[in-house]
């Protein structure tokens, strides 16, 4: 098995996926200047810039505000390849828009060789249990991993389920699928009506194969959908998504001089009237927060009113059989398909390579992926309402005139 610097950060995520994503790559040696054996498995640097050969100093390119922890493995790992190799090491430099740092490697080696050892030892007797991480959400093995948890009973999907909440249940005797549907009224007594429906329905719907509104569903009404695409590296908010009446209105920053004039452009066309307004998850919410206080723009006292997050509305009141509740899972679930390839993390990559090549291209992909992700938003509302619909539901948690 060859492992590679840019495998550590997935490993140190989850295991299982980092063995399913190396013996799944093609590795080629071709271009290895750096490689090292240990605990039976070859490791090789894979630096994104040499800045010279005697001694070696590479430069690593990050993307995050700050280091974690998962770097100062993958810093270890590269001093300790590139020095294993019989070269003398310079700087490890780990540089992203917000830090450039020449990584004091060293006294991260123990650590990395006993993550690699534990790593690799498990690799041989395929011993990676699932456990539910930040990766599971853009995972390509998620569907398996969720198959699996469901022959074997396992909880690991159940949302809300995890830390000292999974810990108490256990302590009450609540491991599985079946004990949670079960037991619901231990559940209860230990969580609260609120959190114990969430579970317990969750748990039902995954057993059944079905979706489950367990909670009275809001009317809908016609709005419009907002979705934001950033460039994370710089802080950067350059395109702004709505879908109008079927019609997809993007608003586009080239620069980012351009960001402040394309926000207001965006924040005029919202106020032209004052139905709702849809998004997935806070992200745009708090963007727009962020940008009115950046710019010094006072936003409309009521825009946030209209602000409807669909992912909540899911989230409080619908069970469903899915690994997460991300829109393009959802939204896949119910038949929606994206034209495109991209997602949450891919779409940044995307970008950058628009700014290097300036390549329109890419720039009518993103835009495409932009208005998949607005029309999915609009799809999961019209779901919604069906729903609404076929259960005869009259209640409404969420006003129809909102303001
Ligand atoms: S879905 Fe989650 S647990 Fe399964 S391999 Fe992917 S990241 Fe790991």
């Amino acid at each position: 098995m060859t492992i590679s610097n840019r495998d550590i950060k997935t490993i140190y995520f989850c295991q299982r996926k980092g063995k399913l994503d190396i013996c799944s790559s093609k590795k080629t040696n071709s271009t290895v200047l750096f490689s090292t054996d240990v605990f039976g498995c070859e490791l090789v640097v894979e630096p994104d810039e040499i800045l010279s050969t005697s001694p070696v100093v590479v430069k690593m390119k990050k993307s995050g505000k700050k280091l974690n922890n998962y770097h100062f493995i993958e810093g270890a790992f590269i001093g300790y390849v590139i020095e294993s190799a019989g070269y003398n090491v310079g700087d490890i430099i780990f540089e992203s828009p917000h830090y450039s740092t020449s990584m004091n490697w060293r006294v991260y080696v123990t650590k990395m060789l006993s993550f690699l050892s534990s790593f690799c030892e498990h690799c041989g007797n395929d011993e990676f249990g699932i456990v539910k991480n930040q990766l599971c959400r853009t995972c390509k093995y998620s569907s398996d991993c969720f198959r699996e948890t469901l022959q074997t009973d396992s909880t690991a999907f159940i949302r809300g389920l995890k830390g000292g909440t999974s810990e108490k249940l256990r302590e009450l005797g609540i491991e599985s699928l079946n004990d949670i549907v079960s037991m619901k009224e231990v559940l209860e007594r230990e969580l609260g009506r609120e959190k114990a429906g969430r579970i317990f329905y969750q748990a039902q719907s995954i057993l059944g194969n079905k979706c489950i509104p367990f909670k009275p569903l809001p009317k809908l009404s016609n709005g419009m959908y907002l979705d934001i695409e950033s460039y994370t590296p710089i802080d950067f908010d350059y395109l702004f998504g709505i879908l109008d009446d079927n019609t997809y209105v993007p608003f586009l920053a080239r620069d980012p001089l351009e960001e402040r004039e394309t926000f207001e452009s965006t924040i005029a066309y919202l106020m032209k009237d004052n139905r709702p307004v849809y998004h997935y998850h806070s992200y745009e919410l708090e963007r727009f927060r962020k940008l009115a206080k950046k710019y010094k723009i006072n936003l409309p006292n009521h825009l946030f009113g209209r602000f409807i997050d669909v992912y909540k509305i899911y989230s409080e009141c619908i069970a469903l059989p899915l690994p997460s509740y991300s829109l393009k899972t959802i939204a896949r679930y119910f038949g929606f398909n994206w034209r495109t390839n991209l997602n949450g993390f891919v779409v940044i990559d995307s970008y950058k390579d628009y700014i290097d090549t300036n390549d329109e291209n890419i720039l009518s992909e993103i835009l495409r992926y932009n208005e998949d992700d607005v029309r999915a938003t609009a799809f999961l509302v019209e779901r919604v309402n069906q729903m609404r619909e076929m259960m005869n539901i009259n209640d409404s948690y969420i006003s129809d005139t909102p303001g």
